[in-house]
């Protein structure tokens, strides 16, 4: 039987690494519906609480009205509508770069942009644990690609030191499932020095970093002469969906002409774009949200530590705790499921053979009470789990 799909599905499941998908019965936020049973969720990339807020909600209706719900055709044709175009202009002042482009999710922005600026011919390094969007775009890219060790600036120059043609270096700006910060001050040293350019993909940092939450360029301090290529995802803390690129004119009137994942899709809803425009307003003013997060991931560090589980160095709201294998990552994560937690089980290929992990993610939306009933509930689980691994 050529394609013997039964076989490959059944190993998946005894490996324990068979992926499922909740349904989730009510609006995304940090008090769920799944399955038909009410959960606290720790699982949602909406970090600052945005994705029902009541003003984007108001502004997705009425940009429906104004716009309507479907892009209607490629941007190119007829799908860039006044909303997708103020929506670029308010990114690129956000972000203070001449321009920016809106794509209709961050995957396809990342495959864009990087099979647009290297090809045959040239060089893409990147970091090991760079999201799959990015290594994807790599290979497809057609460049010589090699992945540098995690966040090791001697790795990425002794890799800068042979390269050809055009030389991309690609990093998360936060890992998404470590949840630690690239270190970009010195990435960028090493590739400037090398003549190569750097493209940051902040999904996880804009919003959450940097006073006004600019992400991680603004964290740091730098600059497009630092990193010309930056990007940004709408999915995760302004809560809506998609995508944008920020950087030069020449970059982005290039991106218009050779990113394909750019030219041949429908724009995304003109709603949508109306609607961000109101989150993107509320994530750059109200800054109790970053403050407030800070608070819970404080607490939650705080109380992991003490109840001697493994965390990861990340300052971000993307707090994993490490587990180790995927039986027992499934085995906590069910554990918590039985007492209302959802906290999701990550485990390879999405992370390294035997660093599975429970992904805990927290949300402005968490309260104080919400992280110390999970605290709670996490060292019943692992006391549950610990002891049936030893029966
Ligand atoms: N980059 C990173 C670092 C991500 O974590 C994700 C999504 N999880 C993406 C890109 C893809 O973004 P989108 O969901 O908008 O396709």
């Amino acid at each position: 039987m050529p394609f013997d799909l039964s076989s490959r599905l059944a190993e998946r499941r005894a490996a324990h690494l068979y992926r499922q998908r909740p349904l989730l019965e009510s609006p995304q936020g940090v008090r769920v519906m799944v399955d038909g049973q009410p959960l606290l969720a720790f699982c949602n990339n909406d970090y600052l609480g945005l994705a029902n807020h009541p003003k984007v909600v108001e502004a997705f209706t009425q940009g429906a009205q104004r716009w309507g719900v479907g892009g209607g055709a490629s941007h190119l044709v007829i799908g860039h509508s006044g909303a997708h175009h103020q929506l670029e202009e308010a990114l690129a002042a956000f972000t203070g770069r001449p321009r920016a482009l809106l794509l209709s999710s961050g995957y396809m922005a990342n495959l864009g942009t990087v099979t647009a600026l290297v090809g045959q011919g040239d060089t893409v390094l990147q970091d090991r644990l760079n999201h799959a969007s990015l290594l994807d775009a790599g290979l497809l890219s057609g460049a010589r690609f090699s992945r540098y060790l995690h966040n090791d600036p001697e790795s990425l120059g002794s890799r800068l030191a042979k390269t050809s043609g055009n030389t991309l270096v690609v990093t998360d700006g936060v890992f998404s499932m470590d949840g630690d910060l690239a270190r970009l001050p010195e990435l960028c040293a090493r590739a400037k020095a090398a003549g190569a350019w750097v493209m940051v993909d902040d999904a996880h940092g804009f919003g959450c970093l940097g006073p006004q939450g600019g992400g991680i360029v603004e964290h740091y301090g730098l600059g497009s002469e630092d990193v010309p290529v930056l990007i940004g995802t709408l999915g995760k803390a302004f809560g809506t969906s998609g995508a944008f690129v920020a950087g030069s004119e020449e970059l982005i009137e290039t991106l218009i002409q050779f990113a394909r994942p750019y030219i041949y899709t429908t724009s995304q809803s003109p709603a949508l774009a109306w609607a961000t425009l109101t989150s993107l307003q509320l994530l750059r003013d109200e800054n109790w949200r970053r403050e407030h997060l800070q608070h819970l991931i404080a607490r939650l560090r705080q109380g992991i530590q003490s109840l001697g589980l493994q965390l990861m160095d990340s300052p971000t709201p993307i707090q994993p705790v490490l587990v180790g294998s995927s039986a027992r990552a499934l085995m906590m994560s069910a554990a918590l499921r039985e007492q209302g937690i959802l906290v999701t089980a990550i485990r390879p290929p999405t992370v390294p053979k035997g660093t599975a992990r429970l992904r805990i993610t927290l949300s402005a939306e968490h309260s104080l009470a919400d992280v110390d009933h999970l605290l709670t509930a996490l060292e019943q689980a692992n006391r549950r789990v610990s002891g049936a691994l030893h029966d």
